[in-house]
């Protein structure tokens, strides 16, 4: 026979089984609210990671371009009529002319027999030069081009004298023309080159210098090592005269420009 039970004490059960219930479920919830914030922090922090990886490669793209492109300022290499021209120096862009090789710019003073002051618009070849006149250093011969103008004896000058102990002295800015190839003044740029020996070699240190400074030019200029002209080409003088005693050498010499133009 069942027992009748307390009915007091069956509501107090069944009030327990109720709060114990949504004591349950309550729980449940929090794990429920606390993994949807777990996964809402993960989400947010891959978007970061993501939004960080994505500006990262875009600016490093954006910077190899401008590196191909020569320069990411105001002087995109593949499009010289957008240059500022008066920011230019010497009339190169900056990125380029900055890569000079170490030079002592010690210009003339302006005058018509030696700097005339008249613009170099374009170049197209490069002279090698020696002085004719052996043991004499570089501001020996600038010195001479500079009395030009009180003497009025010649006109006469060149862009660069190289001396025989391998420095280089820069007379006349690259965007202005120097007397130095009587046809070919308007569009060339001039390097004359100390020397010790009688036969008119090269020292050395000359020679290392000048390899350094056509190399840089060529380069500055967009020209063949083909451009690297004698004064002896154009007019016959013989000068520099060891090289055109020595057409071996010449060919010689182009090879080691074009050689350090690879490592420049
Ligand atoms: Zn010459």
């Amino acid at each position: 026979m069942e027992q009748k039970r307390n009915p007091y004490l069956r509501d107090y059960e069944e009030q327990l089984r109720q709060r114990r219930e949504a004591a349950r479920r309550r729980a449940r919830r929090r794990k429920i609210l606390r993994r949807r914030r777990r996964a809402a922090a993960l989400l947010l922090g891959l978007c970061m990671v993501s939004l960080a990886c994505f500006f990262v490669i875009r600016d490093s793209v954006k910077a190899s371009a401008a590196r191909e492109a020569g320069s990411g300022s105001a002087f995109p290499l593949d499009d010289p009529a957008s240059w500022d021209r008066s920011s230019l120096v010497q009339g190169l862009p900056p990125q380029i002319y900055n890569r000079h090789p170490q030079w002592t710019e010690d210009f003339l003073t302006p005058n018509e027999y030696s700097r005339p002051g008249d613009a170099l618009e374009q170049v197209t070849s490069i002279f090698v030069h020696y002085t004719a006149n052996p043991g004499t250093s570089a501001a020996q011969n600038r010195s001479y081009f500079e009395q030009q103008k009180d003497t009025h004896e010649r006109s006469v000058s060149a862009h660069f004298i190289i001396g025989y102990e391998g420095e280089i002295l820069q007379c006349v800015p690259l965007d202005e023309i120097a007397y130095a190839v009587m046809t070919r003044n308007q569009d060339s740029v001039s390097i004359e080159c100390c020397y010790l020996e009688d036969d008119g070699s090269f020292t050395q240190e000359t020679y290392d210098s000048l390899i350094s400074l056509l190399a840089w030019l060529t380069d500055a200029y967009d020209l063949d090592t083909e451009d690297i002209l004698r004064h002896y080409d154009c007019g016959g003088k013989k000068c520099p005269l060891y090289y055109t005693d020595h057409p071996d050498a010449w060919e010689a010499l182009k090879e080691d420009v074009a050689q350090y133009r690879e490592g420049l």
